[in-house]
């Protein structure tokens, strides 16, 4: 079950891909996708899915491009539609490039599979209204997009923005899964489930 992490665009977004035979899954592409393009051809992986956990524009930066070159589907959460409109969303804030638009399937947390590999899409909200996570039960990892970070947690400060809600969905949802599970965040170093409930100096009293 390797795991490569691509530090992509102006806010250093993680983009993942997860891989399993010759099959490929993408969280997330904050920027040109072109390093992707190539680990994929080297490893001779095809893509089957490409999973955005929020819709916030440095998280879609290198979506279309990478969607048009590999014609993979591109799931987004259905609950971000109410910030698709917004500057946090199609970027073009803070003198950054605006997003190139992509067309994408709307999903809501359910269980499914992704090249090859069973996945739970867990509802994650609170850095914005619709965050998911991607969880892999037998590859025992999460990708927790902006939710949870190595010692920290996602800013609530854009649109839709709940402190409260990304709390609860840290507890109910994430530190519900087993301690070792590898947890993949949208920003920064991985970490476990285990070392954040241990040791993430936010949580401690809220979760
Ligand atoms: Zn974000």
């Amino acid at each position: 079950m390797p795991v490569a992490n691509f530090v992509l665009g102006p806010i250093q977004t993680n983009c993942y891909v997860l891989h399993k035979n010759s099959n490929a899954v993408i969280i997330d592409v904050g920027g040109d996708p072109k390093e992707v393009l190539t680990y994929l051809d080297t490893n001779k992986l095809t893509l089957s899915a490409i999973c955005i956990t929020h819709l916030h524009f440095d998280h879609i930066y290198g979506v279309a491009a990478l969607a048009e070159q590999t014609k993979a589907p591109v799931y987004v959460p259905q609950g971000d539609s109410a910030i698709a409109d917004t500057e946090a969303s199609k970027g073009g804030i803070w003198g950054l490039p605006t997003v190139t638009p992509f067309s994408s399937v709307p999903i809501e947390p359910h269980e499914t599979v992704f090249a090859d590999m069973p996945c739970r899409i867990l509802p994650t909200p609170g850095h914005t209204p619709g965050s998911l996570s991607y969880y892999f039960p037998e590859e025992h990892c999460v990708f927790s997009g902006d939710a949870l970070f190595y010692r920290s947690v996602g800013r609530t400060d854009f649109p839709l923005g709940d402190s409260s809600l990304l709390f609860a969905s840290i507890r109910k949802e994430l530190f519900a899964l087993p301690g070792n599970t590898l947890v993949y965040p949208g920003h920064g170093p991985s970490t476990t489930i285990h070392d954040e409930k241990a040791n993430n100096p936010f949580c401690g009293d809220f979760c």
